[in-house]
């Protein structure tokens, strides 16, 4: 049992002695169910973060906690160096439900587009017979995969970059839903893979044209590059189908997931391709100790089930369409735009009288419910998809609330 802390001594706590690499809202939590947190002091919030689209199956959702207890009761962690007999079922399992020959397990997300990134270069040399060291890698600007160093080479975003250098070379910066663009730099034989977020999650939650995913999927196919999909975020139900490429009938090369793959209770990654892509990594060249652990496993098992048994894309992509509509409803010069799909949607907020994106954030956790800008002026909303459509109508009138009160 933890002792009971204030909202201020915890604060202080993670000031004084955490990384400063966080500038949280000064809300300390300390319960989740469902749709719902509770701070120290008992005050109830909507999630409308999920701990950036991982808690897609609410908070401490019963089912995949049980697994997660079951399993830490039983056999923690092998190491790869033996079998366990919770792994390979998951990945029958993870392969059958995305349609794929092979897994590879991993943790966390940016260690997943790492993974999918060394398979795409082991791809490159091995089958498409690109000289050594010379595959590329398009990426797109904006894009955000993850912080290790490989990862912020591709970013263009100087906060994420900046003074972290040298940088991995190898890859092609392109603007985000750019076919011309795309077009231009497939035309070198060196490049190997395009890698994109169906829908731009942290830049701001930036849908592409309709159409942008198949095209550009085509494209590749035409010169023989592999279409990586990092759905880290935008997967497992979040955008109203299941994969966010899901809307335009896409199956990935190589697929990356995340986040919501455990939802949210325990870290787990997963990158997903068939034989001739994942049977390049031979034993021993790739592998992370804690990847592929029993826990992890059964985790995923039970939170994979939960968004089939529970219609979790469904939802997401009935309830996205009253939440879109009621936030065009108010009537508020605040509200530049409001876009997304499913579950997944921001509000671009136009600054009135010194008030900013942070300050409706605040305004909206004093009333109750919790969402973080992101690039200053504009909020993501993404509550879980497990929330209720009565309690998104409560929610959303919290919302208006806030952002009237700025009238
Ligand atoms: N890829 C995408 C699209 C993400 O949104 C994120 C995290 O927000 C990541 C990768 C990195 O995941 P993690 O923080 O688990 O490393």
């Amino acid at each position: 049992m933890t002792e009971k802390i204030t909202a201020k001594m915890a604060i202080g706590l993670e000031d004084d002695y955490g990384a400063h690499n966080y500038h949280p809202l000064p809300v300390v939590l300390q319960k989740g169910l469902a749709a719902k947190v509770w701070d120290v002091d008992g005050k109830e919030y909507f999630d409308f973060l999920s701990a950036y689209s991982a808690v897609n199956q609410g908070h401490c959702h019963p089912k995949i906690v049980s697994a997660l207890i079951d399993q830490a009761q039983t056999l923690t962690l092998t190491s790869r160096a033996f079998y366990n007999d919770a792994l390979g079922p998951y990945e029958k399992y993870i392969t059958s439900y995305f349609g794929y020959d092979k897994v590879l397990p991993m943790n966390t997300g940016a260690e997943a587009d790492e993974t999918a990134l060394k398979l795409c270069r082991r791809w490159a040399y091995d089958k498409k017979g690109i000289p050594s060291d010379q595959a590329k890698i398009i990426v797109c600007a904006d894009n955000f995969h993850g912080r290790t160093i490989t990862i912020i080479s591709m970013s263009t975003d100087p906060e994420s970059k900046a003074n972290f250098g040298p940088y991995t070379p190898g890859f092609i910066v392109i603007p985000y839903n750019d076919l011309e663009a795309l077009q231009k730099e497939l035309k070198d034989p060196n490049v190997a893979g395009f890698l994109v977020e169906p829908i731009q999650g942290e830049a701001g939650v930036m849908v592409p044209d309709e159409g942008y995913l198949k095209k550009a999927y085509d494209l590749c196919k035409s010169k023989n590059v592999l279409f990586i999909a990092d759905e880290v975020q935008t997967g497992i139900g979040r955008t109203g189908k299941l994969l966010a490429c899901d809307h335009e009938e896409v199956h990935p090369d190589i697929l990356i997931l995340g986040k919501a793959l455990s939802g949210g209770v325990y870290p787990v990654s997963a990158v997903l391709c068939n034989n001739e892509i994942m049977l390049t990594i031979k034993p021993g060249q790739h592998g992370s100790t804690f990847g592929g652990n029993p826990i992890a496993a059964r985790v995923a098992v039970a939170a994979l089930k939960v968004v089939k048994e529970e219609k979790l894309a469904e939802k997401a992509e009935k309830l996205g369409v009253i939440f879109r509509q009621e936030m065009k409803n108010i009537k508020s010069d605040m509200i530049e735009l409001v876009r997304g799909k499913g579950l997944l949607n921001a509000v671009v907020i136009r600054p009135k009288n010194g008030k900013t994106a942070m300050d409706v954030c605040l305004k909206m956790a004093e009333n109750g419910v919790l969402a973080k800008p992101t690039h200053d002026h504009i909020i993501r909303f993404a509550p879980p998809l497990v929330i209720t459509e009565e309690e998104l109508h409560q929610a959303i009138e919290l919302i208006r609330k806030s952002i009237l009160s700025f009238e």
